[in-house]
């Protein structure tokens, strides 16, 4: 993992630096590009817009790493309004939440406890709950969530990450039992003793894994209204990798709705709507709140090409 990227994900952690850049009123300029808003209502307008145009999408009330129950608990009605929004403006959106948002490290039946009641929200309301993958230290809690409630509600589904040398496995098993599946490379700090340390190997397991979620979404029907996701979702801005699916697709003659691609909101939405009118489904991850700071960190990480876009934003003020 290059030095800049391991930088910013260190600094995604720090305490002290998010006090710093937070108090930035350009940081939160820069933070907007990736962040729809602070509001409920801002997403709501945000989702809208990305409906018109044929992208679908799943909203994010920013927060995690969460230490009181208070503050977990209201994660957890925040999920509710957003679930209730969704269902009163008639958007084509599911939510993805963070466990530890949810009170993972305070106490997991504390936790599940608070997820339950946003799944079956959903479940009431025909929609579905993704939930995200934190730290490879919460790998193993996460999927048992996921399987626990799959168990109970079916309408929630699991992410996996190709960085991790575990994902294989862990993908068979959540395929053989019918869990839906985003995949995506991974955003965290991980040591070389459970990620593969080099990009290469990383896009070279995810091409590996394609085949295997493909296989998953030929086997079940996809389900017609655009909330509930298909059971492989590919989560990549990775050109190479997006016409990978689609050859792959088209290989074993799968229907287009069968699977979808997800990329993050206000990244390259030119590849969004390209995929859109080839027929593709697409949905856009739509972050909202104002604990923005460790996820602009990851989207910082990620591409030396947005640092300077921040900093240009810093000379812009
Ligand atoms: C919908 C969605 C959900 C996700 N959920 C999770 C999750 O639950 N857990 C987790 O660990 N990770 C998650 N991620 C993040 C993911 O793991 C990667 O860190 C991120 O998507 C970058 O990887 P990439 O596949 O786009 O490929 P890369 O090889 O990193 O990027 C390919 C190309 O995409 C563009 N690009 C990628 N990232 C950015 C960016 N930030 N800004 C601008 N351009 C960019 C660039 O052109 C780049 O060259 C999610 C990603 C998406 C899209």
């Amino acid at each position: 993992m290059a030095l800049l990227q391991r930088t910013f994900l260190a600094l995604s952690r720090a305490a002290w630096a998010q006090q710093a850049v937070m108090r930035w009123a350009f940081a939160a300029r820069a933070a907007k590009r990736f962040v729809a808003g602070e509001t409920l209502a801002q997403a709501v307008e945000a989702v809208r817009a990305l409906n018109r145009r044929g992208v679908r999408a799943t909203l994010d009330f920013l927060g995690e790493s969460v230490t009181q129950r208070s503050e977990a608990w209201a994660a957890g009605d925040e999920y509710l309004r957003a679930l209730d929004a969704i269902a009163h403006h008639g958007l084509i959106a599911n939510v993805s939440l963070k466990l530890t948002q949810f009170g993972l490290d305070i106490d997991p039946q504390f936790c599940l406890e608070n997820v339950r009641r946003v799944v079956a929200r959903a479940q009431q309301l025909g929609n579905f709950v993704r939930v995200d993958m934190e730290d490879s230290a919460r790998t193993q809690a996460t999927l048992d969530l996921v399987r626990q409630l799959h168990a109970e509600f079916g309408n929630v589904g699991a992410v996996l990450q190709a960085y991790l040398y575990r994902t294989r496995d862990d993908l068979r098993a959540l395929v053989e039992a019918g869990v839906r599946v985003r995949l995506c490379k991974g955003a965290y700090n991980e040591p070389p003793t459970v990620a593969f340390p080099r990009k290469a190997d990383v896009d070279r397991n995810y091409a590996a894994l394609i085949p295997i979620m493909l296989e998953q979404a030929a086997r079940y029907p996809a389900e017609a209204d655009g909330r509930v996701p298909p059971l492989a979702a590919f989560a990549t801005h990775d050109a190479r990798l997006v016409e990978l699916v689609k050859a792959e697709a088209a290989r074993r003659d799968l229907p287009r709705e069968a699977f979808e691609f997800q990329m993050l909101y206000g990244v390259r939405p030119a590849l969004q709507t390209q995929l859109v009118q080839q027929g593709f489904a697409v949905r856009a991850y739509v972050p909202y709140g104002t604990h923005w700071y460790p996820y602009f960190m990851r989207r910082l990480a990620e591409r030396p090409a947005n640092v300077w876009f921040f900093v240009r934003s810093v000379f812009a003020r």
